[in-house]
């Protein structure tokens, strides 16, 4: 089971929250009594100069459901090529074959990095690349069953839905549609992935998806992956790359349409749970929820057999680099009001994640106190972005995670890829359940 801890939060919010704009009086009273919000009051969150209220209400909602825990975990990425088919043009990652700076690991190089992360005692790999053109899908599940084989403690969280869809083609199931996203990812499955990783959301919205990744798989395919990977049991994150040239609004269909996919998950299981109060809409946040979130499916124990979103993960662009690379990107306020919005918005997700690598420790820290609950790992060797020029090699230590959690004024929790207790004895680990 998932383990949340509750806590009422120290002082009474109603007492605390005295918003300067009259506009989001029912907003909070939705908050306080644990309704969930419109789009149109997504979107007056955004509006107000309210910021302050605005991540008041964040803070409650999150302290609600995780009290005064805030969680990390010990990782490794390994981004095993940045060869790809396509170029997106918010990416500065991906290389053409003979291009400079362009690589690809082999089976045994994965290898060796998985068994020194788990020499390292690490819980988890986080595994994505480009979408390369020549690599075999017998590629993709050598590399799962060596780690699986070679360092069995670590749980494998793999390949982004834009990834599988490509696996889908090069394993020639196209054709098949959904049956194929789930062939694919029952062969990945029997490999050992174990989980997926939320990128290549970016911005649900057509529009976006027209002007700036217009190769890349629509939201409607994106979130068919997910459903497939939930529907085989793997639970799965979702991210949001905002502050390009989507608007607002396009952040809240984003949400909403996550929302949706979710509601549709958790209220099938509240059915098989044989809880029927729930709908319409499954709400974790409220005061009085109306589905226990501490009895969230736990992807293969108990022989079931239910994924769902775990965490949403709201990662602010970074023009440098980029064919975008004239766009400003967003501020730090913005990238606040963002992940707090996150949470007010997402009442059936249970985790919110200030990833510290994209947001800067610094910030993540901040926005612990705003509604995000888990500040992402120890992560080395990320690739994908580099924050004001940062070296591939990025790597935080536990101390300096544990006491960024700490000075923020919450109690750091180290979890595995779930969300389960790690009870820890220096590279020796075990959940504490
Ligand atoms: S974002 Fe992903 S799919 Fe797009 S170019 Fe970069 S690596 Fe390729």
């Amino acid at each position: 089971m998932t383990t949340l801890t509750h806590c009422e939060p120290a002082t009474d919010p109603t007492t605390v929250l005295r918003p300067t704009d009259s506009r989001l009086a029912p907003v909070v009273d939705s908050v306080l009594e644990g309704r969930r919000l419109s789009a149109e009051e997504g979107m007056l969150l955004f509006e107000t100069s309210d910021l302050h209220t605005v991540c008041g209400l964040a803070d409650i909602v999150r302290r609600r459901l995780h009290g005064n825990v805030a969680w990390y975990n010990i990782n490794r990425h390994i981004n095993y090529s940045n060869i790809c088919t396509l170029s997106c043009s918010f990416c500065a990652f991906h290389r053409k074959r003979n291009e400079d700076g362009a690589y690809q690991y082999s089976v045994e190089q994965v290898r060796e990095e998985a068994i020194k992360a788990q020499e390292a005692g690490a819980t988890e790999l986080h595994i994505v690349g480009g979408l390369h053109p020549r690599l075999p899908f017998e590629y993709y599940t050598d590399m799962l069953s060596t780690i699986r084989e070679h360092a069995p403690k670590l749980h494998i969280k793999a390949f982004t839905a834009v990834e599988i869809v490509h696996l889908q083609k090069i394993s020639r199931r196209e054709r098949m549609k959904y049956e194929g996203t789930l062939a694919v990812l029952r062969d990945l499955k029997e490999a050992g992935l174990q989980s997926l990783p939320g990128g290549g959301a970016e911005v649900f919205d057509d529009r976006v998806h027209a002007e700036v990744f217009k190769s890349k798989i629509r939201s409607d395919e994106w979130l068919d992956v997910h459903r497939a990977a939930h529907e085989l049991g793997l639970n799965s994150n979702a991210t949001m790359l905002y502050g390009h040239v989507e608007e607002r609004r396009e952040r809240i269909h984003h949400m909403e349409l996550l929302r949706a996919q979710q509601d549709r998950t958790l209220e099938n299981w509240a059915r098989v749970q044989e809880i029927t109060d729930t709908g319409p809409g499954v709400v974790l946040s409220g005061p009085d929820q109306n589905y226990p979130h501490e009895r969230l499916p736990m992807p293969g124990q108990d022989g079931l057999d239910t994924g769902y979103f775990q965490t949403i993960i709201p990662l602010p662009f970074f023009p440098d680099k980029s064919a975008l690379e004239y766009l400003p990107g967003p501020t730090g306020l913005e990238n606040l009001r963002t992940i707090a919005i996150c949470r007010l918005m997402l009442d059936n997700v249970p985790h919110v994640k200030a990833f510290w690598i994209m947001q800067t420790l610094d910030m993540a820290q901040v926005m612990l106190q705003n509604g995000a609950d888990d500040i992402d790992g120890t992560v080395v060797w990320y690739d994908i972005t580099h924050v004001d020029g940062a070296s591939t090699h990025q790597e935080t230590t536990v101390t300096d995670l544990q006491r960024s959690i700490r000075e923020a004024g919450f109690v750091p929790q180290e979890r595995d890829t779930l969300y389960r207790r790690i009870r820890r004895d220096g590279n020796q680990w075990e959940l504490d359940d």
